[in-house]
């Protein structure tokens, strides 16, 4: 009788949050249809409703509160996890998109956030964002406590650089936390080069949704199994490789592994 009771709250505070999203249409169109379980979201920190609407997870398993996606879930439960001081440090995040980079904006106390903005010199401000090519950053070296991209390593030319620039602004024992699609069962393979300032296509072109270039975003890299050597041998941070299965916290589905690459303590 009680558990009845509980539940029936439960699900009249949901049915609530729900109605209020869809009035602000916050939700996706057609959100609603589709397999739906009980849960508990790390980026609303609170219970909730978690819709699968294809079996293609990655893009179509939301959280009905704040409509995230299993890798933005991801990524924060990382940093519940593994960085739990995330709120107090320095944080610099590259190209910021969704719910995830919504509340580090939110609830980190010294948040900065960039994009690359070709018209723009680096360290000025466009559209409430600092310029800031991630190859070539104007930070100064041991900015930041952390340093987060979420599936931007695949679209930049020169990644060797931008590790090793990422490593260059991280304090000692800092982290660079970050998502990328990974391909681990097979070598990394590079779809694009630049060269004298020019993109030279080795593979025919594909482009990820960019939130500030309708055009959207070249894939230079399709990151394989060797990933974690490659950001050692060029930025000398060791990184490890979460894959995250958890139901309950909505976090399941493809291309959704957190990688968090640390800065030795010194
Ligand atoms: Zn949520």
């Amino acid at each position: 009788m009680l558990f009845k009771h509980i539940f029936k709250l439960i699900s009249k505070e949901i049915v609530r949050d729900g109605l209020h999203l869809i009035r602000k249409r916050k939700l996706p169109r057609g959100m609603l249809r589709g397999d739906c379980h009980l849960g508990y979201c790390p980026i609303c920190q609170a219970r909730t409703v978690f819709i699968e609407r294809d079996e293609w997870l990655r893009d179509n398993y939301h959280c009905i509160r704040c409509a995230s996606i299993p890798r933005w879930r991801a990524i924060i439960y990382a940093l519940e996890t593994h960085c739990p001081d995330w709120r107090k440090g320095r944080i610099h995040e590259s190209s910021p998109g969704g719910t995830s980079s919504e509340k580090l904006e939110r609830e980190c106390l010294d948040y900065v956030a960039t994009h690359f903005f070709a018209d723009t010199p680096a360290g000025q401000m466009k559209y409430g964002y600092r310029s800031e090519n991630l190859e070539r950053q104007t930070f100064e070296d041991e900015e930041f406590d952390l340093v987060i991209t979420q599936d931007v390593f695949e679209h930049v030319l020169n990644p060797a650089l931008a590790f090793k620039e990422v490593a260059r602004t991280l304090k000692p024992g800092g982290a660079h936390v970050f998502t990328v699609p990974w391909y681990y069962w097979k070598k990394t393979f590079v779809r694009a080069v630049q060269e004298n300032g020019d993109i030279r296509h080795l593979a025919e072109p594909d482009y990820h949704g960019n939130p500030i270039d309708a055009s959207g975003s070249l894939v230079v890299t399709e990151w394989g199994a060797d990933i974690c050597d490659f950001i050692y041998q060029h930025s000398g941070l060791t990184t490890t490789v979460l894959r995250i299965k958890d139901r309950y916290r909505g976090i399941d589905g493809e291309f959704i592994e957190v990688f968090i690459s640390r800065k030795p303590k010194e």
